[in-house]
């Protein structure tokens, strides 16, 4: 059963969830998700039928390859992609919006032309390297470093937990061009990620198995001049354009997580019998799934309103750490009570309540932790 209250949502918003979710059902069907969790698969396919179905161009305009859609569809299709599966939603940001969103907010014209519609497409999938062993929430500390030769720069360093490295063409490497400029010292750059010099080492790591980070390493790799994203140094205002709709993906993805997290427990709860009726019937288990429903429910208002803000050209750095963290801490608190609920079943690798538990954990870590989300906010309230 799905938990689901559609209320303010369009017609083709309407749309969007259902056929996603149609979609997904059938290309990654949930025996499928269990057994890939296990060996750490790439979901190639999903992704793929994600970028058949047009869904990895729902928010840019149709001359890139894409539908033109607003930022509240993409909260409604990242949410619906999340209810379905964690992984394929994150396999799906990672392309669509931290790279594609790079390179439509802060690209050239050419750069948009030549790797938008390909994104699109699905022909080429992108991953987000800024994080590395000494600079993680602290960025302006990167030490990768861009040189200038002619018409190139080459690039040395190493980044960190760079997610679906291993299945990218294309890195966005964040780097330094003046290694005393702090912020002001960083620019970006499309980088081939099949060429010399360019090594991809897996993590191990506790959960989202299948859309798995990685270590990069980056020796005298060269990339074009023409392939640096905005003006060299000016990189950290490019970061911040794109911050906005990253963190409203991964609120969205909390948000459509959150429901699922409650679904299966709520459904779980209705099947499992004990001194003689279902455990739903137990006001402590009733509790856990009412308390669900109110961080759920709470994650999309917040997050909805992200989108809104963000497709009225409306300041709103203030709501989408609000967002990120509420959605995040939903979706693991709903993990950890679905847990509970599940009883011992739920402590299993028989259940995907373990799954979604461990793949809950990231959302507070990762795009900016919620600690470095609620210094943003206290700095906004000029504390
Ligand atoms: C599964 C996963 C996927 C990821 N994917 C990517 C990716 O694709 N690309 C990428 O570049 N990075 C990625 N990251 C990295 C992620 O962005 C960082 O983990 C995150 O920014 C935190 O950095 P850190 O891990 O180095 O922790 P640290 O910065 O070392 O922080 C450790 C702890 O100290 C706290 N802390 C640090 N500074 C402050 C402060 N000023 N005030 C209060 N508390 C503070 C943090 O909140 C945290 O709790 C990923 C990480 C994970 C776990």
């Amino acid at each position: 059963m799905e938990t689901v209250n559609l209320f303010g949502l369009t017609d083709e918003q309407r749309m969007i969830r259902e056929s996603v979710l149609d979609l997904l059902g059938r290309v990654l069907p949930r025996e499928k998700i269990k057994v890939m969790d296990k060996t750490g698969e790439y979901p190639a396919e999903a992704y793929q039928a994600l970028a058949d179905a047009g869904w990895m161009g729902l928010i840019y305009p149709e001359q890139y390859g894409g539908m033109g859609g607003t930022y509240k569809d993409f909260a409604v299709l990242a949410e619906a992609i999340a209810y379905h599966y964690a992984g394929i939603a994150q396999a799906y940001l990672v392309s669509a919006i931290y790279g594609a969103s790079h390179i439509f907010k802060n690209g050239n014209e050419a750069q948009r032309a030549e790797f938008l519609p390909r994104i699109m497409r699905g022909e080429i999938k992108f991953a987000l390297g800024i994080s590395e062993p000494a600079a993680g929430s602290d960025v302006a500390s990167i030490r990768t470093r861009a040189v200038r030769q002619g018409n190139e720069y080459v690039i040395n360093g190493q980044k960190l937990y760079t997610t679906c490295a291993h299945v990218a063409d294309y890195l966005i490497v964040v780097a330094k061009t003046n290694p005393d400029g702090g912020q002001a010292g960083i620019s970006i750059f499309i980088v081939d990620a099949r060429q010399p010099g360019v090594t991809v080492r897996p993590m191990d790591m506790l959960g989202r198995h299948t859309s798995h980070t990685n270590e990069v390493f980056l020796d005298d790799v060269r990339t074009p001049a023409t392939w640096m994203i905005g003006e060299e140094n000016n990189g950290w205002h490019c970061l911040m354009a794109c911050l906005n709709v990253e963190r409203l993906g991964m609120a969205a993805v909390g948000t459509g997580n959150s429901f699922k997290v409650l679904d299966y427990a709520l459904d779980y709860a209705k099947q499992r019998v004990q001194f003689g009726k279902p455990i739903s019937r137990f006001q402590s288990i009733q509790h856990k799934l009412a308390d669900m429903r109110i961080m759920a429910e709470n994650a999309r208002l917040l997050t909805y309103r992200v989108a809104e803000l963000i497709d009225h050209d409306q300041p709103c750095i203030m709501e989408t750490s609000m967002a990120k963290i509420v959605a995040t801490e939903a979706n693991f608190n709903c993990a950890n009570h679905g847990m509970q609920i599940l009883g011992g079943a739920g402590y299993t690798c028989d259940y995907d309540m373990e799954m979604f538990f461990r793949d809950a954990r990231v959302g507070p870590i990762g795009g900016g932790s919620n600690e470095i989300q609620r210094n943003i906010m206290a700095k906004l309230m000029d504390c």
